[in-house]
């Protein structure tokens, strides 16, 4: 039996690679949380040891230090990381994405352990293209963003958008550095926008404040509000289905030799949207899932990011993975298409939350 330490194990995440692990029957989970929600299902599961905890520095040594020596892998999911956050609440961010989180490598690179650290595509920041005369994206090499060459661009310090990102910048730095001196192995994922079920909460059922936008989308479209395309709309993400998500994450897990001491961009390009081609598209999805016809003209209207997020606020224009890395060392690529990602991720969203309003999905009617 393989056993493994998962910090954030009850996120959006953690709980996917939770399911995963727990069901292929040999890995043995010490899982850290402050909640359990999501993977309530498991608490009974002998395989499964849940430790309702924050972590920081000390139970870090306290609590995880006795783990470490005997286990496969330190997998760190545990992060503050929604862009609205970023902005209202940087120091929580950079607390959270840095200074309780670092003396986990110490402790790994002590016990040469390997840490499996989710990071984000967010350190390549804004995309170079952004910055020249014309944005019109024509030249390959200033807009896709390749793990060890492409630059990380950040926006002004100011701007506090970007403290998620820099901490976690910082955080594969002081990784490097650990591993340069100690040898400890490590692996650096960097997700592109995974969506599935169970991402974030609809604010005021499961949660408060301002999630990703998969759920805010999800939230206008259940209350029967505009959705809300931030600044015109014109960012472009790439959408990456959890399960083809997780589906990496055992890869890496499984082949050690193949993942160890890389970085890994894991996303699908194939799945390119405008953020209002994505709110089209949602409210098309909707009105195909609950068989209700209105969604097809439910508003959609533009509003400023000093509006929706406060000042500070700053985009990434675009996020573009080159994945060949993860092809060849891995023989992972993307498998589920964008409407098919949101067609599974909404029903879900329809299933848990949309009773009240009267939107289940049809099949369930
Ligand atoms: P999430 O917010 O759903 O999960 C994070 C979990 O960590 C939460 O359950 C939270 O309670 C827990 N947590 C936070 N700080 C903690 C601490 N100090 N101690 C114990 N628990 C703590 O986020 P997610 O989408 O599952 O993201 C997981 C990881 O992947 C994060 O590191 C995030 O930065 C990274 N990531 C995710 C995406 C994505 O598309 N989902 C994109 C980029 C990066
Ligand atoms: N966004 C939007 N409407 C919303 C929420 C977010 O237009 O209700 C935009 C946001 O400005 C960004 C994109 O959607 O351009 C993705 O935001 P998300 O919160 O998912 O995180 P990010 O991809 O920036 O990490």
């Amino acid at each position: 039996m393989k056993k493994v330490i998962i910090l954030g194990c009850g996120g959006f995440v953690g709980s996917h690679l939770t399911d995963r692990l727990l069901a292929s029957g040999d890995v043995h989970i010490e899982g850290w949380d402050v909640s359990y929600d999501k993977v309530s299902e498991h608490l009974d599961n002998p395989n499964f040891n849940f430790h309702q905890r924050y972590v920081d520095a000390d139970t870090t040594f306290d609590e995880l230090g006795p783990h470490i020596a005997d286990c496969e892998a330190v997998i760190s999911l545990a992060a503050v990381c929604t862009p609205a956050q970023y902005v209202a609440s940087p120091v929580k961010t950079i607390r959270s994405n840095f200074i309780d989180a670092y003396s986990l490598i110490d402790l790994c690179s002590e016990h040469r352990s390997w840490l499996f650290h989710t990071s984000t595509c967010e350190v390549y920041g804004r995309t170079l293209s952004s910055y020249v005369p014309t944005d019109d994206y024509q030249d390959l090499d200033l807009y896709e963003q390749r793990e060890d060459e492409t630059p990380l661009i950040m926006g002004p310090t100011r701007n506090h958008r970007w403290s998620y990102a820099t901490a976690k910048q910082l955080f594969e730095r002081y990784i490097y550095a650990h591993s340069a001196e100690s040898g400890m192995p490590f692996t650096i994922v960097r997700p592109y926008n995974w969506f599935g079920p169970r991402m974030d909460f609809i604010p005021g059922r499961d949660g408060e404040g301002i999630p990703r936008v998969l759920a805010c989308f999800m939230t206008a479209l259940l209350d029967g509000q505009p959705l809300q395309l931030v600044d015109g709309g014109g960012a472009y993400r790439t959408i990456t289905f959890i399960d083809d998500a997780i589906d990496a994450l055992s890869l890496m897990l499984e082949q050690p030799k193949q993942a160890q001491n890389q970085v890994f961009n894991v996303g699908n390009r194939a799945s390119e949207v405008t953020m209002k081609d994505l709110a089209f598209l949602m409210r098309e999805l909707a009105a195909e899932i609950t068989g209700k016809d209105a969604f097809l003209e439910h508003p959609i209207e533009d509003i400023t990011s000093d509006k929706f997020y406060g000042e500070g606020y700053e985009d990434c224009d675009r996020r573009v993975p080159d994945v060949t890395k993860a092809e060849s060392r891995l023989g992972w690529k993307a498998k589920t298409d964008l409407r098919e990602t949101l067609r599974i991720t909404m029903t879900h969203y329809f299933e848990q939350y949309g009773r009240p309003a009267g939107l289940t999905p049809v099949r369930d009617a």
